[in-house]
Order: structure tokens, then sequence, then C-alpha cells
């Protein structure tokens, strides 16, 4: 363990008094780090600088996960809108809302590729009848996908179709590995919480399998690390798997995680979503760029 962080004494909880939060991101250029806490509809930032968490937006169209775009934009996934948007200092812009002529279900989690295309999760859990995480609504197209939004045409193409609700997603530092986690499960698909991987093949996939299954509860956000390892969420902490897929470690926390993601001024800090609260760990490593 001691290779992945340098202590576990050294997990400090930086804000707490969120309901559920999620999709959390490090903003270089103003040193903060920026997270949504989807109950509540709204977006926080904390400033390394100040040690201060402040509302960044409210309301915030349900919000979710988030990235830097080679610009250094931020791309992010909103319930409430039932699209990626991006944002920069001219304001906020929808890049992509539909499928084929249906809204997507509310996509969750994204990651940005060097060729410029953001893939992302489309399962179902802003449309819940609860609203708790978005609007309620009805799905318009059968099944939860993921998704290739080729920013030049501006066409949001499917390429994984057979997970149950795929909602964690990232690449390999070389881009040619695919992972993402499934949150759900259908009575044909009892065992289907994992996090899976997929070699990439140009603007696809290939065949799947399983990569992992956490201890305690299940896979949602997750972050390489510069050394291809995979740093995800879990229901009683952080766990940590080789590329291969054996677990190297457990980082505990006292609340069930959401998210995770790398960060700080020397990119080796793991800021963590977990329910109520944000969290960070210095890690031995750095996340993949
Ligand atoms: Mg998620």
């Amino acid at each position: 363990m001691h290779t992945l962080v340098s202590s576990h004494e050294g997990l400090e909880q930086l804000h707490s008094g969120s309901v559920w939060t999620e999709g959390p991101l490090w903003l270089p250029a103003t040193k903060r780090v920026r997270w949504s806490d989807i109950p509540n509809n709204r977006i926080l930032e904390w400033d390394q600088v100040t040690g201060v968490a402040s509302v960044y937006r409210k309301p915030a169209e349900y919000t979710n996960g988030r990235a830097l775009d080679a610009h250094g934009r931020v791309v992010q996934c909103s319930h409430g809108r039932r699209a990626l948007e991006r944002e920069d200092a001219a304001g906020l812009e929808v890049l992509v809302e539909r499928w084929e002529g249906g809204h997507f279900n509310s996509p969750n989690d994204l990651a940005v590729v060097s060729d410029g295309s953001i893939w992302f999760t489309d399962p179902p859990y802003g449309l819940h009848p609860s609203g708790r995480e978005g609007y309620p609504g009805e799905q318009e197209y059968e099944g939860c996908f993921v998704f290739r939004f080729d920013l030049g045409s501006g066409i949001a193409t499917p390429v994984i179709t057979s997970m149950v609700h795929p909602n964690g997603i990232a690449f390999s530092p070389d881009e040619t590995v695919l992972y993402v986690s499934d949150t759900g499960t259908h009575e044909h698909q009892p065992d289907s919480k994992c996090i899976m991987t997929f070699p990439v093949k140009g603007s696809g996939v290939g065949r799947g399998r399983v990569f992992a299954r956490v201890p305690v509860g299940a896979a949602d956000g997750f972050a390489i690390d510069r050394e291809a390892r995979v740093w995800t969420s879990a229901g009683d902490g952080v766990y940590v798997y080789s590329p291969a897929g054996e677990l190297l470690g457990h980082i505990p926390v006292p609340e069930t995680v959401s998210n995770v993601c790398f960060g700080g001024e020397n990119g080796d800090e793991l800021f963590i979503t977990a329910s109520t609260s944000l969290y960070r760990i210095r890690t031995m490593t750095t996340g993949a760029l």
C-alpha cells in the first residue's frame, strides 16, 4: 500500500453537507476542485489556496461527470438537460442531446480522447420518478448505451449496447483500453455490477470482459494513474487495481464513494466524492495525462 499512498491517516475531509456528491474535477487554471451535489441541484468548488468551498452554480440542471477538453474547457454530463454540455468564459453550450431523434437518458460520466471525441455513459438515474437526480421522465430509446460523440460531425454513435447501467468511464493512458463500470442488474444479468474492459478499435471497441468487482458495494466512477492502475469508487472507500486486474490496495473512506479524480499542483492528490463529502488523500503517483 505504501507504493500507492503515503498513509491512510492522510485522508482529509475538505467539505461536507451535501446529499450525494459526484463528478469531481481538478481545475488547474484556478487551483480549484469542482464537483456536483446532484440532489441539491448545485455545483460546488473548493479552493486549494484558501481551503474554502463555495457554491459555483445553483440550479445546475443536475450535472454529473465532467472533464477538461484539450482547450481547458469543462465538458460535463447533465441529467436535467439529458445532454453533454461545454462551458467556457463565454458561457454554457449544449453539445449533443439526441441520438436518432430521441433524447439520451441522463448522461452520467464521460472521457475526452486525444482525437477530440467524447465518450459517455447513459444510464437512466436522472429519469427516476423520485426526481432525486433529475426530472422524472421516460427513456426515448431502448437500453442504456455508451456513446462516442464526434465533435466534427456533431453526431453521437453507440459503441457499447450490452451493459445494464454503464456508469463510470475512463481510458488507459495510451487510449488502447476502455474501462466502463456497470451499476445495474437485470434478472437475467444478476452479476452485472463490475468494471468491464474493452480493447479500443478505431472509433469503437472490441469484445469486453470483466476487469474487476469491488469487494463492497459497486464501482461507480474511477480514475487511471500514470502507470495505468485503476483507482475506483466502492461502498467502503477506494480500491486500486493493476492493469491486469489484480487488487493492489484499499483506502478506507467513512462514506460510500461515488467518484475520484487526480489533481493538485503536482497531480498527485486524489480527490474523492463520497456521499455527503469531498475528501482528499495524497498519493505516490499522478493521474494519467
Ligand atoms: Mg457516476
